[in-house]
């Protein structure tokens, strides 16, 4: 039997989540980083006893139950639920957002999100709340917590967009009895599952899971090099926000970071063209978002998004959606709605998809991806959509795909073979070459994903 060490980690396909070194027996396994800025498991010490845990909890080892396995035992037997092969089973999908200005304006989207954890722990169906908060450690920057307080509660609102995992606090649970609810990306929450299905312990505890769409997670050095170019030196940010909104902008998308350095002093910095491009386009993101096919965690009892829908892109204090699975989840929506708590209104699933444009790129463009991957070598992952050559695709998008894992692969090696100030360069070269397909391929696929989910919206009206 081998480790997760010489599965996942050496294909390069961790996404740092660090379940394996939440569950390990024996805590062989600790997350460190890598050269890469990103979370893996190293071993501590040899196994005494090659339990396998590690393996079948890992959300990208093969031969694991996938997000249709987990979602179908899940909820497949809940009455009334839809299931679309795209986001898996739901009882809701509606728009919403909290009443409460102050904490709409503190939050990533609409702040439900927040307020789902807080009524959580208000209602007493948990004891505490697993979520994300800043850590004052340059190199860590944030960290899961356990919460015990609606206080505690918000002090996570916001979208993190740096590596962090939750092997301490796993092993938290499993020692100290209790309800807890975690809110988590898509292949965390998938690993969670998997824990769930070997531990009774787990599955006890860990009463509600909430999730986030996911199109990609960063490594550290997106992070870096932006508070870089805001005049933070490495070593010297103790904090950033994300996305602060102001209820003055025009669009709901203009967002500003907000560093903090180790001086206490705070810069506010625009996302600018150069930081806007390279996150769109796979700079600093995980390799394991380059076959991930779960965009709005299927696994999940509830997952939050943003609201990109035309009557929402203008509302600068921003907007969520959400899609229920559980009955719990799907009646405390339902209720805050009733009190007043929240305002809603139903979505479409078309309507949904259509704001998703990142759902083309997880589902049709990945088995080109997958292609491609294997071509160069790679020990591809089993995933629900199978490597193809890309007949159906454009040239456009798959000039786009390969664009991506160029500037992916290459954007990882440049921070550790160079400065930060030779990255802009590289990147603007990079981006002068492939800009004119990447922008025409992703509008060309916009259009064509928009087409075929209007199409299949009035065929549904149609039908009805
Ligand atoms: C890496 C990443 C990628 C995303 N990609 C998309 C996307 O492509 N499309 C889309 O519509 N939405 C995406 N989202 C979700 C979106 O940014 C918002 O988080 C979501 O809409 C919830 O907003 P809210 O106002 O309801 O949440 P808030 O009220 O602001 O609460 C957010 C909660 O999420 C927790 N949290 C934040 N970041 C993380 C993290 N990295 N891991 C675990 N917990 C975290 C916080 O601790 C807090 O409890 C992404 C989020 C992240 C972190
Ligand atoms: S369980 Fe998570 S952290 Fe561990 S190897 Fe798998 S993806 Fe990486
Ligand atoms: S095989 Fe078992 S003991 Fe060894 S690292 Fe994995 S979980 Fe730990
Ligand atoms: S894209 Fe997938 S693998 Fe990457 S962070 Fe999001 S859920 Fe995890």
């Amino acid at each position: 039997m081998t480790t997760i060490i010489e599965t996942t980690v050496k294909n390069g396909f961790c996404c740092g989540c660090g379940v394996c070194a939440g569950v390990c027996p024996s805590q062989n396994l600790a997350m460190d980083w890598n050269i890469y800025g990103e979370y893996n498991p190293v071993r501590l010490q040899d196994c005494k006893h090659e339990c396998g845990l590690c393996v079948t909890v890992c959300p990208f080892a093969d031969g694991n139950p996938n997000e249709d396995d987990l979602g179908k035992l899940l909820y497949g037997n809940i009455p009334q639920i839809h299931h679309r092969s795209e986001t898996g089973y739901f009882l809701s999908i509606r728009a919403g957002a909290v009443i409460n200005d102050a904490m709409r304006l503190r939050s990533a989207s609409g702040g439900l999100a927040t307020w789902f954890l807080d009524e959580l722990l208000r209602r007493d169906i948990v004891d505490a709340v697993i979520c994300v908060h800043h850590y004052d450690e340059p190199r860590k920057l944030f960290k899961f917590v356990v919460a015990r307080s609606i206080d505690a509660i918000h002090e996570g609102a916001g979208s993190v967009y740096y590596p962090v995992e939750i092997s301490e606090v796993l092993q938290y649970i499993r020692h100290n009895p209790g309800r807890y609810a975690i809110i988590g990306l898509p292949c965390l929450l998938k690993g969670l599952r998997l824990a769930q299905t070997k531990s009774v312990v787990l599955r006890e505890r860990i009463v509600m899971m909430v999730g986030l769409a996911c199109a990609n997670q960063k490594s550290t050095y997106f992070t870096r090099y932006a508070a870089w170019k805001a005049g933070i030196p490495d070593g010297e940010l103790a904090g950033i926000s994300y996305r602060k909104k102001n209820p003055e902008n025009s669009l709901a998308r203009f967002f500003t970071f907000q560093f903090r350095n180790s001086m206490g002093k705070v810069i506010t910095q625009k996302w600018d063209d150069e930081i806007g491009l390279m996150y769109h386009n796979r700079f600093c993101t995980i390799h394991s978002c380059d076959c991930c096919d779960d965009m709005f965690a299927e696994c999940a009892d509830v997952c939050f998004m943003d609201a990109w829908l035309p009557e929402y892109i203008c509302e600068p204090r921003g907007t969520s959606v959400w899609i229920a699975r559980s009955m719990m989840a799907n009646e405390l929506l339902i209720e805050g709605v009733a009190q007043g708590l929240i305002c809603d209104r139903e979505v479409n699933f078309e309507e949904m998809l259509a704001g998703q444009s990142s759902m083309r790129w997880k589902r049709e463009l990945l088995g080109y991806r997958l292609t491609l991957m294997h071509n160069a070598g790679e020990t591809v992952p089993t995933k629900r959509v199978v490597p193809t050559e890309g007949k159906i695709l454009s040239k456009l998008e798959k000039a786009r795909c390969k664009a991506a894992f160029e500037i992916q692969r290459d954007g990882k090696k440049i921070f550790v073979t160079s400065g930060y100030a030779e990255v802009g360069v590289w990147f603007s070269s990079v981006w002068n070459n492939v800009s004119w397909y990447v922008k025409l391929g992703r509008r060309v696929g916009k259009y064509y994903g928009m087409c075929v989910t209007l199409g299949k919206y009035f065929v549904s009206k149609w039908k009805n």
